[in-house]
């Protein structure tokens, strides 16, 4: 039986679109050295063979320009975070490339989708806050995208679990989302992402609601999950640390309007702490670039 998904009441108007529309439910790149090589790069590289491609994308609402000229291309598989002050325009970008919105101007392909419709076909989105439903379990909250593609509970379920052992969740299965911690909503919720079985996995502010030590702790858990599932991931934070940390490149965004100001790469050593990496040379180095480019 497909399961029909119910925004809740006190959900803002932008997350019950999310919801309404599918992408929730629906839904991933390598590393190198703790000390990082700073450089920059151009959005525009990867020419035809980019998984998501936004050229001149521009997006105005009513008075104001959330977007003006964007290019950003992202390679199959890679891990991209889009960085940026608060305002600038990091969500419409990714809702665009969701499919949730339509650009004014210029041109979106994602994954050979060039219309919004289809677009959300190919993307799953992870929100920044976690919109676990109350009354189901954390398992059966990661299966609803299976169920809504017609799987049984039953089968969602055996599907899901072994997710659950993998992520650190298996004890927690039967357990309400009122029972987790914030940070094992989160978790719950990501895998719940990638439940929707999509190539490409779109994080909007993930960790934004929880407390520094949990958000230190789920970042070297991200990082790690994102290691053992090949994806293409587009991240958005106004987190400098978070961006570097979590992404193979950091595209920069400026405030009023939103146009890429710096495109920063940023892989590392895969087998790193994050305590090792966020203080090597290269990670201070790389965080004082993204700084000056945020100015
Ligand atoms: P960010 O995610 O970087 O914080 P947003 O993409 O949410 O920024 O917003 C960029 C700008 O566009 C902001 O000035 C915001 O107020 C405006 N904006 C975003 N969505 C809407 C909307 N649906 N209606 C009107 N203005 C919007
Ligand atoms: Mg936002």
């Amino acid at each position: 039986m497909a399961v029909t998904v119910r925004p809740r009441a006190d959900q803002p108007a932008a997350e019950r679109v999310l919801y309404q529309r599918g992408a929730v439910m629906s839904a991933t790149g390598p590393e190198d050295q703790g000390a990082r090589q700073p450089s920059t790069s151009s959005p525009q590289s990867y020419g035809s063979s980019a998984h998501i491609s936004l050229r001149g994308v521009s997006k105005r609402f009513g008075g104001v320009v959330a977007l003006r000229g964007v290019d950003v291309a992202i390679a199959k598989h890679e891990k991209v975070a889009i960085l940026g002050p608060s305002g600038c325009g990091k969500s419409t970008l990714l809702h665009i490339v969701a499919g949730l919105l339509d650009a004014d101007a210029g041109s979106v392909d994602v994954a050979g989708a060039v219309t919004a419709k289809d677009r959300l076909a190919r993307c799953a989105m992870m929100p920044q806050r976690d919109l676990l439903m109350p009354w189901r379990t954390a398992l059966d909250n990661a299966c609803i995208a299976l169920e809504n593609r017609g799987v049984s509970r039953h089968e969602a379920r055996e599907r899901t679990r072994p997710l659950f052992g993998r992520f650190g969740l298996g004890k927690f299965e039967h357990l309400r989302p009122a029972q987790l911690s914030g940070g094992m909503r989160q978790r719950v919720s990501f895998v719940r992402t990638l439940m929707a079985e999509k190539d490409i996995l779109l994080l909007d502010e993930p960790f934004g609601a929880l407390d520094s030590i949990t958000r230190a702790e789920m970042q070297e858990w991200l990082l790690r999950a994102m290691q053992d599932v090949p994806r293409t991931v587009v991240l958005v934070t106004h987190d400098v640390e978070e961006a570097l940390l979590l992404a193979d490149r950091v595209i920069v965004l400026s405030a009023h309007p939103g146009r890429v100001v710096s495109v920063l790469d940023a892989r590392m050593d895969e087998s790193a702490s994050r305590r090792e990496i966020v203080t090597s040379p290269g990670f201070v180095k790389l965080r004082e670039q993204a700084l000056e480019a945020l100015e």
